[in-house]
């Protein structure tokens, strides 16, 4: 057994330990052994489904010290003057190159089809190989809230012998069009492959929706690398929290304001993992008229889908798209910083490669674990809505925690992966200096009131 000669070994290197080790070596002399049991960087993005973008810009992920894309807005297409997202080939390709650069800088040393076993120890998939750790090496857990993937998922559903399922990524290899396209799934993953279809000439009536819950998202016009526009759309979402009467009224309120979107207006959506959605494509998605909405999906027959309260017929010769993974996890919040593990989790709501890039920071700058557990309180993605108000609430207490810190507020407002950042000396418009004295209005009463909404989970 060889002992590799690390103080850190980063478990997971999909994005968030991309981003933690990037910022981590960046500004502190370690070596770093960074480990994944698939064979290159890039973590979920490997086995993506062929016609996924980020939902967001790309300025939004990856790491700290290298610009994903050119930041760019979008020239052609039906998102002119949005800022660009990245392509699975393209976000694969970034991390190569910033693994490259890593492993040059002599700081890290990467093992790749390698399975973290736990007692400091790794094995090679491929060769058996075993490695450890030495004692002083601290543990990152960058895989805790690593997502759950169709690719990687059987569905959550029975499958009988006749009929025809296949996951979403293999929907691009298709060579034969069935009678029927049935979409199993109410998140991201389903949504891309309604639109896919779409552009591929497939006429909205042979697509059959099940959309076991409706979802809000957010409107990808107001979450941009802009500052005006982006701490505008934060003011506005604290407005509309601070004059919330309920968890339906905050949403309904953010729906007024253009911040949230939902496919159906006279449905109210119960699902908050609110990925970001043009207008274009929800303009795609109502056109979508058969939608089944009879909860999760229990089993598959030639000619039916199953219910736990009865059964929908569908074409005998349909294909059934699994879109049905769970996508991101809800673990409980745990301190980042514990004698066992560095947990990566978001810290500012939402943005997880700024959360775990401002942990490598934070690791890299300061010795006390409970000073660094005070800067950066984790906070959780949403599921429903009562979770989404939870996720800003405690997202937004921990952005005023950090920026607190002088040095970490002028790392930051380095960083394109924060959103919230304001680069130094940029022009000040009107709508930045309005949006920055409608935050400090309405921040304090807005948290208030969503640390009660968020323990108000509507029935059913
Ligand atoms: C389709 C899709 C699109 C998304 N789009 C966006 C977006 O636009 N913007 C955004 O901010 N977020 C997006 N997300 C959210 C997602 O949470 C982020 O991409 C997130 O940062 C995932 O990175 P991760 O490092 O947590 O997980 P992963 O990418 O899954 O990486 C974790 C890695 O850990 C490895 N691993 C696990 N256990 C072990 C072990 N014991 N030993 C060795 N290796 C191990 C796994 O092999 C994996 O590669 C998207 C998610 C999905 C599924």
């Amino acid at each position: 057994m060889r002992t590799i000669e690390a103080d850190y070994l980063v478990v997971g290197a999909g994005a968030m330990g991309m981003a933690f080790t990037d910022a981590l070596t960046d500004h502190a002399n370690v070596r770093v052994a960074l480990v994944d049991r698939r064979h290159s960087v890039s973590g979920h993005w490997l086995e993506a489904y062929p016609f996924v973008r980020l939902h967001q810009a790309s300025a939004f992920y990856g790491v700290a010290s290298t610009l994903l894309g050119g930041g760019q807005l979008q020239r052609r297409g039906p998102e002119v003057g949005l800022q660009e997202r990245a392509t699975q080939a393209e976000i694969c390709a970034y991390y190569a190159q910033v693994l490259e650069r890593m492993v040059e800088s002599g700081k890290v040393e990467f093992f790749p089809n390698s399975e973290y076993v736990g007692d400091r120890t790794i094995v090679s998939l491929i060769s058996d190989k075993r490695y450890e750790v030495p004692e002083r090496c601290r543990i990152v857990d960058a895989r805790y809230l690593a997502p759950s993937i169709p690719a990687a998922k059987p569905p959550p559903f029975d499958v009988a012998e006749h009929a025809q399922v296949l996951p979403v990524n293999d929907l691009a290899r298709l060579e034969q069009s069935p009678g029927q396209y049935v979409i199993a799934g109410s998140g991201k993953t389903a949504t891309d492959a309604c639109i896919w279809l779409l552009s591929r000439g497939v006429d909205p009536d042979a697509i059959c929706w099940v959309r076991p819950r409706d979802p809000w998202m957010m409107n990808r016009a107001v979450v941009q690398p802009d500052p005006a526009i982006f701490l505008g759309m934060s003011a506005d979402m604290m407005q509309a929290a601070e004059d919330a009467t309920s968890l339906a009224d905050l949403f309904l309120r953010l729906e007024e304001a253009g911040i949230m979107l939902r496919i159906d207006r006279t449905v109210m959506p119960t699902m908050a993992k609110t990925p970001t959605l043009a207008t274009w494509e929800l303009e795609q998605l109502r056109s979508l008229e058969n939608v089944v909405r009879r909860g999760h999906i229990r089993a598959v027959d030639r000619g039916k889908v199953t219910f736990s309260d009865g059964s929908v017929a569908i074409a005998d010769d349909a294909l059934i798209v699994h879109c049905a993974a769970d996508g991101l996890k809800y673990p409980p919040l745990v301190p980042v910083w514990s004698a066992e593990a560095i947990t990566l989790q978001p810290i500012r709501a939402g943005f997880p490669c700024f959360g775990a890039a401002l942990v490598g920071y934070v690791e890299a700058t300061r010795e006390d674990d409970d000073e660094k557990n005070r800067l950066c309180p984790p906070s959780p993605y949403g599921n429903s809505m009562a979770q989404w108000a939870q996720m800003i609430a405690l997202g937004t207490r921990a952005a005023l925690s950090f920026s607190a810190a002088p040095d970490i507020r002028a790392w930051s407002d380095t960083v394109a992966l924060n959103p919230a950042r304001v680069p130094q000396g940029a022009a000040s418009p009107a709508a930045l200096d309005d949006a920055r004295q409608r935050l400090a209005t309405h921040t304090r009463p807005g948290l208030d009131r969503l640390a009660e909404l968020m323990c108000a989970d509507p029935p059913g």
